[in-house]
């Protein structure tokens, strides 16, 4: 096993083969007019690729190929155990190009290299592994008819799939709709953000190598307005698998009404509660999972745990071990050195735009109680420090509206009542999660919760098998899971009279 060094990640960025084309039938393409786009590294404000900048006609030649391979059926139609060996064979590779996904997508987002190793590696090839071993277990039914008729329900693929994905986890989020859309036997065009375009072709390159048919998955690259709405537009596009803002997700919803009535799936924004009540008798564990919840990927997550509800008789006990933890916890630095725990984010205008969200909390009267800043030896990057507000209220804007940073905000509550109340005051429901020992009020507040994911006394648990997806305005789309299948198949049911 390899020893993971500062100068080890920074001699995989020298040697590292860029792929900036787009991938189209199998193979390297430019675009027709030769636009491109730069991508920057957030951590050092350089410029690391040119990359192709997609529009319509890419586009179109994408779908036409991706439709021509589904309505040939050299994946649609793929005996279901070989396209299961291809997919469990795809999900191998990308685990073998480990170290080289993990730069990629530091590089070009900034998160520390060693969450990718731990994190977002694991996590999409245990993604893609569980959707290959569905494969050859998707059934049809046959229905009690009477018995002059057979009635059977088939289940198909759609079609051809747009999946569009964001820029905070870009090979997780991608795995996590590949499997699903590969699985159930359609064609792909992949849109990868325009901040972090740089692991989607390899991505694409090991489908092929593991044995899928060139045209399956295409990978088009460029703007949202551009490249994400000619797809959410197309014709021929049977589904949109999103995952974005939920400004975004609500536009793909009226393009896709605008023109084919295409279904859209969507995981959108978040602005999950963590509650901490006062019977908790491990205030240090809760504390560790609060910090990791709001701090951890820089604090660009959909379910970053940033309305932290504290009950009043502990409040400022957890504070002072809050303040403490993310000393202990949190280390700002070069995202390719093994100790960084923060990179930068994503980009300097991206850095902007939380700056501001904390200026907004100081005029709304929060109080500042740590971080708030750029590190000043950091100055290159895109970095804001750890940040937390005590004395918030859940009408602060702070406390409403998603920021995509490290800013934790905590609101005192009275009790399990109030925090269920507070909880559900917002237009986001992915995730909540509560901590106490009464065992009535945890399931009172499962029950309750208008979120799509709940925890009891941890944050951020679960693996392929529990759903991942939220209520509200974080969208319809229903990941990691076996009901992620349905979203990507159709049923036909077939009538046949035996008089
Ligand atoms: P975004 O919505 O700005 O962009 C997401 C994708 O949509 C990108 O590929 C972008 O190019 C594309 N896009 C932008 N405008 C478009 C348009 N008009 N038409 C079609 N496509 C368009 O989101 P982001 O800033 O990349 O990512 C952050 C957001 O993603 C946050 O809101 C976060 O909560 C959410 N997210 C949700 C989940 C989840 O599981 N619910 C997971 C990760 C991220």
């Amino acid at each position: 096993m390899a020893t993971y060094t500062t100068a080890f990640w920074h001699e995989k960025v020298r040697a590292l083969k860029l792929r900036p084309l787009h991938f189209i039938d199998g193979s390297y393409v430019p675009s027709q007019d030769g636009r491109t786009f730069p991508t920057i590294n957030p951590a050092t404000g350089g410029t690391i690729a040119d990359i192709a900048r997609g529009g319509q006609v890419e586009v179109d030649n994408a779908v036409r190929v991706a439709r021509k391979a589904f309505k040939h059926g050299v994946w649609s139609r793929m005996d279901p155990r070989n396209r299961m060996a291809v997919l469990e064979k795809f999900s191998a590779l990308v685990e073998q190009h480990a170290e080289e996904f993990a730069v990629l997508d530091s590089i070009d987002m900034g998160k520390p290299v060693m969450d990718m190793l731990n994190i977002d590696i694991p996590g999409s090839v245990m993604a893609l592994k569980f959707f290959a071993e569905t494969v050859d277990k998707i059934e049809g039914t046959v229905t009690a008819t009477a018995s002059s008729a057979l009635h059977y329900i088939l289940r198909q693929p759609l079609g051809v799939v747009g999946i569009i994905v964001p820029w905070n986890y870009p090979l997780m989020m991608a795995a996590w709709k590949l499997g699903p859309a590969l699985a159930t036997g359609n064609s792909v065009v992949l849109k990868p953000a325009e901040q972090s375009p740089l692991s989607a072709n390899l991505l694409a390159e090991l489908f092929m190598e593991a044995g899928g048919p060139a045209g399956v998955f295409n990978v088009v690259h460029g703007l949202g307005e551009e490249v994400g709405k000619a797809l959410a537009l197309h014709n021929d596009i049977d589904k949109i698998g999103f995952t974005g803002s939920t400004e975004v997700g609500k536009l793909l919803m009226i393009y896709a009404g605008q023109s084919n009535m295409k279904r859209v799936s969507t995981e959108c924004g978040g602005k999950t509660p963590q509650i901490i009540l006062g019977d908790f008798d491990d205030l240090d564990t809760a504390v560790t999972y609060a910090v990791n919840g709001i701090y951890g990927n820089q604090g660009e997550v959909c379910n970053a745990g940033s309305r932290i509800l504290v009950e009043k008789n502990i409040h400022d006990d957890f504070v002072e071990r809050f303040t403490a933890k993310t000393r202990e916890n949190f280390v700002l630095g070069d995202p390719l050195d093994p100790s960084t725990t923060i990179g930068p984010l994503v980009t300097s205008s991206h850095q902007a735009r939380v700056l501001n969200y904390i200026d907004i909390g100081k005029k709304e009267g929060a109080v500042l109680k740590f971080g708030g800043g750029t590190p000043s030896s950091l100055s290159a990057g895109a970095y804001v420090e750890p940040t937390l507000f005590t004395s918030v209220n859940n009408s602060m804007q702070i406390a409403r509206e998603e920021i995509f940073g490290p800013v934790a905000t905590i609101i005192p509550v009275s009790g399990a009542e109030e925090a269920v109340e507070i909880a559900n005051d917002s237009i986001y429901g992915l995730a909540a999660s509560i901590w106490t020992r009464d065992v009535g009020k945890a399931h009172r507040f499962a029950r309750d919760v208008e979120a799509g994911v709940v925890w009891v006394n941890c944050f951020d648990h679960g693996d392929m098998t529990s759903i991942w997806g939220g209520f509200k305005q974080t969208g319809n789309g229903r990941d990691k899971c076996l009901e992620a299948l349905t979203q990507y198949s159709q049923t036909k049911s077939v009538w046949l009279s035996i008089d």
